[in-house]
């Protein structure tokens, strides 16, 4: 059973996009996991097919209507469908390697993409759109929103990385940021490898990796220490 995303959006063609290369690419080759953009235009109404209208209250932009929304929700996901609905929005909920997994670990996602001043509320509401958000800036649009959301995602299914792929060792897995990485050279432009990680003393470089992974979160990200 592979990992279903469906992405609702006015650009269609920018999917699979870089998605389709590297692990993530193989991965959606061999059928780990499937993406189908769906074009909301297809709903859009008129001649121009028409998907936005100026906002109730005035103000700049165009808002993405309700109704053209809906009938694209309910062709791509009708009720029953198992996977999550989400908006992609800055106004959404924080997203965490923590939901990631959870996502990963479920049957796919449904995912909107905004775009213009974003979409009526009353489609966030009357279809259960969950808001979620990829950091506190604010995008042209959804897309690469959902992107980086997937690739996120896909990385976690099972036999997409190597052994170290379930990575507890990784960034954000225990609370912390990861320790420093090194590979050959020895010696690089005067700066050696610390001398410890040559040692050979597993505990040892386990112990420097712990203490490296807190001093760097400590420094950097002391936000996340308090959790
Ligand atoms: N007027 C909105 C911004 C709209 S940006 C506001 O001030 O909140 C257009 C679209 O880009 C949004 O509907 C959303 O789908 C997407 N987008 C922008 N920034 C994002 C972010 N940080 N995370 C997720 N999606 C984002």
């Amino acid at each position: 059973m592979s990992w279903d995303a469906a992405v609702l959006t006015l650009f269609p063609d920018m999917f699979p996009g870089p998605l389709g290369q590297s692990l993530a690419g193989d991965a959606l080759a061999r059928g780990v996991w499937s993406l189908s953009p769906y074009d909301i235009r297809a709903h859009g109404l008129g001649r121009h097919r028409a998907v936005d209208d100026t906002p109730a209250g005035g103000g700049a932009g165009m808002v993405i209507r309700a109704d053209v929304l809906a009938a694209a929700v309910d062709a791509v996901s009708p009720a029953g469908d198992p996977r999550p609905r989400l908006l992609m929005s800055p106004r959404g909920t924080p997203l965490t390697q923590a939901r990631v997994r959870d996502l990963a670990a479920g049957p796919g996602a449904v995912i909107v993409c905004g775009r213009f001043e974003g979409v009526d509320e009353r489609v966030i509401e009357g279809r259960t759109l969950e808001e979620v958000s990829i950091g506190d800036y604010v995008l042209s649009g959804g897309e690469i929103a959902a992107l980086v959301l997937m690739d996120a995602c896909v990385r976690l299914l099972p036999g997409v990385m190597g052994k170290e792929a379930s990575g507890s060792d990784e960034s954000f897995e225990n609370g912390l940021l990861e320790y420093p990485h090194y590979t050959r050279p020895r010696d690089w432009e005067g700066r050696a490898i610390p001398e410890v990680l040559l040692s050979g003393d597993h505990a040892r470089i386990a112990r420097w990796r712990r203490e490296q992974a807190e001093r760097i979160t400590h420094e950097r990200r002391p936000d996340l220490l308090k959790g």
